[in-house]
């Protein structure tokens, strides 16, 4: 297995980061998690976007596109799989042993490993945690994720594969790892990005194909919901049938159903859609 690092292929096995990388030390660093189908990255561009505006928004320099698009191109020519989960890490770099970041210049990794097709259906449980819709970090896809393995972590013990969080006034905001779409009398809705949710890749283009409106919703709008569904980088469109043990519907509900074939049919229609 070959990983990228800081400007050049390296084996996974020996290759090393600092253990003063702030990454490691104070979770200061971002992320993107990218979809690999046969050597070719999904929605390349959007995910690169989204690593420099999550970058910029922790004071990060911006990443060099060029070379994480060469570093991109070569782990995935050098690791054929036919679905895995290609994963950039930009991190402050080596710094002092303090919320202090160092002037050593940023990290980069970028690593794949390969995955399965997640199911079209899966259950899903609130947590009684929050997103905090206002901090610094609201909105960026940083490594700072512990609250989110936390709730996953809660969810798994429940029989669960996703949490959903409220934000601090109590909307529904998102899941730990995907955004959250619910169908109320009939039309589809999902939380608008001041909820605190992620600017999820496949939410905008869900909400461009498929049509769904951004609306505030309290969290006890899922207890009403006749459908609910996930998005993510490897979900794609996933049907929650079973919502904090309340069971919806054996499969993919109607709006679910053709949420799905919208999808599948842009995205294999355009694999970098704009
Ligand atoms: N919210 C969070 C917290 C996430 O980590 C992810 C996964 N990147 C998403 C939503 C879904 O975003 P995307 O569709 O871009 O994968």
């Amino acid at each position: 297995m070959k990983i990228w690092l800081n400007g050049g292929l390296q084996d996974a096995e020996s290759a090393r980061v600092s253990v003063f990388d702030h990454g490691l030390t104070v979770g200061d660093g971002v992320f993107e998690t990218i979809k690999a189908e046969h050597g070719r990255a999904f929605a390349l561009t959007r995910h690169l976007e989204r690593l420099t505006t999550s970058a910029r928004g922790l004071g990060l320099p911006d990443p060099d596109l060029d070379e994480v698009r060469r570093g991109c191109e070569a782990v995935m020519a050098a690791n054929p799989m036919a679905l895995g989960r290609l994963r950039l890490t930009y991190t402050g770099g080596v710094s002092p042993l303090g919320s202090d970041r160092g002037d050593a210049g940023p990290t980069l990794v970028i690593a794949l490993s390969e995955t399965r097709r997640r199911p079209d259906t899966t259950a899903a449980v609130t947590v009684p945690w929050t997103r905090n819709e206002r901090g610094a970090l609201a909105g960026l896809k940083t490594t700072s994720y512990g609250e989110n393995v936390v709730a996953l972590a809660r969810a798994r013990e429940r029989g669960a594969s996703e949490a959903l969080f409220a934000n601090t006034v109590g909307a529904l905001c998102e899941g730990t790892g995907s955004n959250v779409f619910v169908v109320l009398d009939g039309e589809l809705h999902t939380p608008p990005l001041h909820s605190g949710c992620l600017a999820g890749i496949t939410r905008a283009l869900t909400v461009a194909w498929a049509g769904a409106k951004e609306t505030d919703l309290p969290l006890d709008a899922l207890e009403r919901a006749e459908e609910i569904f996930l998005t993510s980088t490897l979900r794609d469109v996933q049907a929650v049938n079973v919502i904090d043990g309340r069971q919806l519907a054996d499969g993919p509900g109607p709006v679910t159903a053709e949420a799905m074939r919208i999808f599948d049919e842009h995205s294999a229609a355009d694999f970098d859609p704009r």
